[in-house]
């Protein structure tokens, strides 16, 4: 597909693109229900068995510097395959993902300011180079970059983004997160990003109904939950869960069949930096 018409379904799915996980740390937690709240199926398209591709870009990435490439893709695998995943089962069958390969991308190095338009030819050089698999025939593909220590979106107040655009005919769903300083934090970005690109890879799929979110951009199931939980060792962001009316971490002990936790608000929570408190979650409900 010509550049042009491909760039201009980037600026038009960039436009309508949801935002991040910004924070929570200056607000009391909301003890009462939110009867506003509610998340339904728009029949567009979902990822029920994710092939996840880590795409390391840049350099810094082959250094020591922590969180180290390696200790992230480790939890994103156990992610992938954990109840983190097969919590989403209300969402359309949606089940467990792989992590089908990470690749470290040294050259050309991650420029320090980048945006969607960028994103999206980073990975279409990849494809071209055959360096990274194209989307398959079914398309469960994401493609999840990972920018360096000292790199940024040219839209300061998004941490990271999930949107989508076509390349060879096939829509590329792809997310970013930038750096975060420790692996918890990383992760919990990184999962709110999967499950939310798992869950409307191009802003069709599971959506709040009117009242759910007040911002701009799609508004979806983590946008409302800020706690954080932990399961297989891996810190991840709560998501809605309809079916509990509630942020839900799932829980799968050894042995046993998974169980929903309903997430809380605690002091060892990973509060990310707010950056445009305007894109603050507005609502969310903690039992
Ligand atoms: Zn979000």
């Amino acid at each position: 597909m010509p550049a042009r018409l491909r760039k201009g379904l980037i600026a038009t799915a960039t436009r309508i693109a949801f935002c991040v996980v910004l924070g929570i740390a200056a607000s009391p937690a909301t003890k009462s229900a939110d009867p506003g709240i509610r998340f339904a199926d728009f029949h567009g398209p979902v990822l029920r068995a994710t092939q996840l591709h880590l795409i390391y870009w840049g350099i810094d990435w082959t250094g020591t510097l922590p969180p180290t490439a390696d200790r992230i893709t480790a939890a994103v695998r156990t992610m992938m395959a954990s109840s983190f995943m097969t919590g989403l089962h209300q969402y359309r069958g949606i089940g467990r993902g792989t992590l089908r390969d990470a690749t470290t991308v040294t050259e050309p190095d991650a420029p320090i300011l980048f945006d969607d338009h960028e994103v999206g030819d980073f990975l279409d050089a990849l494809f071209d180079a055959g360096r990274i698999a194209r989307p398959d025939t079914g398309n469960q593909n994401l493609y999840l970059v990972m920018t360096p220590f000292g790199t940024r979106s040219r839209d300061r107040s998004y941490a990271g983004e999930h949107s989508y655009y076509v390349h060879a005919g096939r829509r590329v769903h792809f997310a970013w997160i930038t750096h975060r300083t420790t692996l918890a934090e990383t992760t919990a970005l990184l999962s709110h990003e999967v499950v939310e690109a798992v869950t409307d890879p191009e802003g069709s799929g599971v959506l709040g109904v009117d009242g759910t979110c007040h911002r701009f951009g799609w508004c979806e199931i983590s946008d409302v939950c800020s706690p954080t939980g932990v399961i297989d060792g891996v810190v991840v962001q709560s998501y809605w869960s309809n079916a509990e009316g509630a942020c839900v971490v799932m829980d799968a002990p050894p042995g046993g069949a998974p169980r929903v936790q309903r997430a809380h608000q605690t002091p060892d929570d990973v509060h990310l930096v707010v950056d445009e408190p305007r894109l603050r979650p507005s609502r969310r409900r903690e039992p």
